[in-house]
């Protein structure tokens, strides 16, 4: 079914707040095989919000709103859906008795204009709201279908969890699966063209990738007559990317990488060590920020200065000296030195420019990441050509946890003979 959102806010069209309604809904929609064809916003006026239903539903059968229908003066939804629907508004006692007890339980007095929200739209399916004031409601007339929700995003997904995806349901004719690969060290443009014979031949499922972060991911969607036959297309095509791309991918369930690592972490039973200059913590801090951290990291080392890469980590002075600080043999000498002092099983250093600027001969952006598991030692180097310094710092931490990652997995030799090649 071909269906439009119109997010109705003045706040929206400022840039105060982010619409992340549009979103959260297109998602669901998407998900439930509904074809989201048209996102509108409009401020909080009537004779605009007007023009944008009729252009809606113009060009499509069901339009999903958000905002407006508060309390205020200023909330005109409803008012203004009802009109295009040629329907009154009639007064829902359950709503009148559903506001008396939530200001009761909140102890406030209720100010006469909270009983705007007991008015609904003559005819419709009313969306009761137990997680705020203002209710909801569908209203299907015509073979024209609005739906319409309140704008605080957590009233709206308990709302359309309770009560608006049931409604829904009964228009679904297709089911939806969908799957979201996660992939890193490669980026969108070059994944783009490993995967273009898949993407240019297939009409399903779909294959999009999006940049994501220092990260790409691949979604691949289909739509069928049942979940299963779904499901099923959209593990063949998987099968079918993993052959072109396998290498970059770390996870067919949209995990992100830092909870992938701590989980193969965990099952290896295996313990992990940092020693980071350039992203100052943020790799340990990764490793931590997931929960039960504790049972794959002991201590973790921030080693900003040459002198604390010598004292702490016991890198030769001959080596910074002679080769540089950010260069792999520094990287090797301080997860080595990492190794000896704290004993994990994986050690994994970094040293690297995060920028804006970098010495004489560098480029913002260059780091080596050093490391140590079992009786693998070596190095891997990374260029962003960026002088951005959060985002490098960012990426370059990702490319430590894709490095711990390949070590792992057992998949290190295997990148290795693929970059000589
Ligand atoms: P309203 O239902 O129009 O009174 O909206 C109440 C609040 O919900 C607004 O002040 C915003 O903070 C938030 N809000 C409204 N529309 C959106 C939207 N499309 N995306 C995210 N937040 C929104
Ligand atoms: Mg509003």
């Amino acid at each position: 079914m071909r269906t439009s959102i119109i997010a109705v806010g003045t706040e929206l069209l400022f840039g105060q707040t982010v619409n992340t309604n549009a979103s959260y809904l297109s998602e669901n929609l998407n998900l439930m095989g509904f074809d989201v064809m048209y996102h509108f916003v409009v401020g909080d006026n009537p004779g605009r919000l007007k023009k944008k239903l009729v252009q809606a539903f113009e060009d499509t059968d069901m339009v999903l709103l958000t905002g407006g229908l508060g309390p205020t003066q200023d909330d005109l939804t409803k008012e203004m859906v009802a009109e295009y629907m040629g329907v009154g508004l009639y007064r829902d006692e359950k709503v009148v008795s559903d506001l008396k007890s939530f200001f009761e339980r909140h102890g406030r007095h209720m100010a006469d204009n909270n009983l705007k929200q007991a008015y609904l739209p003559e005819g419709c399916t009313p969306l009761y709201n137990a997680s705020g004031t203002a209710p909801g409601f569908a209203l299907e007339k015509d073979g024209k279908i609005a739906v319409c929700f309140p704008g605080p995003p957590r009233e709206l997904k308990w709302l359309f969890e309770n009560g608006g995806r049931q409604y829904l349901e009964q228009f679904m004719q297709k089911k939806m699966c969908y799957r979201v690969i996660r992939t890193i060290g490669i980026g969108e443009s070059d994944l783009e063209t490993l995967l273009l014979p898949l993407i240019d031949t297939q009409t399903d499922p779909t294959i999009a990738t999006y940049a994501k972060e220092g990260e790409c991911t691949v979604r691949v969607a289909s739509q069928r007559d049942t979940a299963e036959e779904a499901a099923a297309a959209v593990d063949e095509m998987t099968a079918r990317i993993e052959e072109l791309a396998g290498r970059y991918i770390y996870s067919l369930n949209d995990e992100e990488l830092v909870d992938t690592v701590v989980r193969l972490l965990k099952e290896k039973h295996l313990t992990i060590s940092a020693a980071e200059s350039c992203t100052g913590g943020k790799f340990a801090a990764a490793i931590t920020d997931v929960a039960g951290a504790s049972e794959v990291i002991r201590s973790s080392f921030v080693t900003y200065s040459n002198e604390a890469k010598i004292s702490v980590l016991g890198v030769p002075e001959e080596t910074i000296s002679t080769y540089g600080v950010v260069s792999p043999e520094t990287a090797m000498a301080m997860a080595e030195g990492l190794s000896r002092r704290a004993g994990a099983d994986v050690s994994v250093s970094v040293t690297g420019y995060a920028g804006p600027d970098a010495d004489e001969g560098h480029s913002a952006g260059e780091a080596y990441i050093g490391y140590v598991y079992r009786d693998m030692k070596g190095y891997v180097s990374v260029n962003t050509s960026r002088n951005m310094r959060k985002w490098n710092r960012n990426y370059i931490m990702l490319r430590m946890l894709r490095t711990v990652y390949l070590l792992i997995t057992d998949k290190m030799q295997e990148e290795q003979a693929a970059k000589k090649q």
